[in-house]
């Protein structure tokens, strides 16, 4: 699983999640969209589900390696990852589990809802991000994979459509229809730094 907030998906998203699953021999990178990202809720407005959901599914279309996941959003509530591995667990009792993080998520794991349960529920395969060192936190199995270095943040991106700028080929085009048809982060709503 890839689970992010996705405000918006970027290049960076979709080439970690097909370089994953083609380095790591996955089947298939569920794109898990939150319902609530807890974590930061209380600092910026965050764009709604059914946006978000339909964002990651236009940026998906067409690549077989990556399905859209709405376990999160139809769960309701926060987002923790750990009930999110644990309905994937119950669904598919034989599969194994890879959690994907970007070296940012990934250093911040011990933030997360019951961290001590999330050590034994699954695989953790991190991707490099630019100006992160990756340094996850004792405990987790780790396994590393390459991805283009790509210097693109959702943040980013919506302070340049909140400035008039042009997104494209920094967010796959179905995406870039959808945030310019629904008028997407027109207003600079952001006060986190990142
Ligand atoms: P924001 O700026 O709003 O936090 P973001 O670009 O960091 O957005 P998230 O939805 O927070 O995107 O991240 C989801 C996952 O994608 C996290 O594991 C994050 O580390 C990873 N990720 C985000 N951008 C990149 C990138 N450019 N390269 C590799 N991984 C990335
Ligand atoms: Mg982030």
């Amino acid at each position: 699983m890839f689970g992010g907030t996705f405000d918006p998906p970027h290049i960076g998203h979709m080439v970690t999640a097909v370089r994953a699953a083609e380095q790591l021999d996955l089947d298939v990178v569920l794109l898990v969209v939150a319902g609530v990202p807890w974590q930061k809720v209380r600092s910026r407005a965050i764009s709604s589900e059914r946006d978000r959901l339909d964002m990651v599914a236009a940026s998906a279309r067409g690549e077989r390696l990556l399905e859209v996941c709405d376990l999160e959003i139809r769960r309701g509530g926060d987002s923790h990852t750990i009930e999110t591995l644990e309905s994937l667990r119950s669904m598919a009792p034989d599969d194994d589990l890879v959690l994907i993080l970007g070296a940012d998520a990934a250093n911040g794991l011990d933030s997360w809802e019951r961290a001590e349960d999330l050590r034994t529920a699954c695989t953790v395969a991190v991707a490099d991000r630019p100006g992160v060192s990756v340094a996850p936190p004792v405990g987790f199995l780790v396994e590393r994979f390459e991805v283009p270095q790509l210097d693109i943040s959702s943040t980013e991106l919506r302070r340049m459509v909140a400035r008039g700028r042009s997104v494209r080929f920094l967010v796959p085009d179905g995406a870039v229809a959808i945030i310019d048809e629904r008028r997407l982060y027109r207003v600079d709503h952001d006060d986190d730094r990142q």
